[in-house]
């Protein structure tokens, strides 16, 4: 017999008395379970409060600095970051200039 997950399930709504269901939802960037109500109250699943505390650490700006190796140049990704998303050494990423100001890495 399959065993039944709490993330399966309606909740009781603590704000109006509904049925909050079971759901996806974004916090910081993140995809959480847990479940939202039609009033719009939501819960996060117990279980998965940690990744969105990895996602809000690793919102915070870090200053790193840029170092030379042959002829290219080189930053480091803040550990809060690699955390957050699971980026692990010899990991592929995309890098290419959005702006003049902007860098972006894509993993
Ligand atoms: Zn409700």
């Amino acid at each position: 017999m399959k065993k039944k997950k709490i993330e399966d399930g309606t909740l009781e709504c603590p704000e109006c008395g509904g049925k909050a269901k079971p759901m996806k939802i974004s916090v910081a960037g993140a995809e959480i379970s847990g479940w939202r109500c039609s009033c719009g109250y939501e819960m996060l699943s117990p279980g998965e409060l940690e990744k969105a505390y990895l996602f809000l650490q690793a919102q915070k700006h870090e200053r790193v600095k840029i170092s030379k190796r042959g002829n290219s140049y080189m930053i480091t990704i803040p550990k809060a970051i690699a955390d957050a998303i699971g980026i692990e050494s010899l990991d592929m990423a995309e890098v290419y200039l959005k702006d003049r100001k902007t860098i972006m890495v894509e993993v």
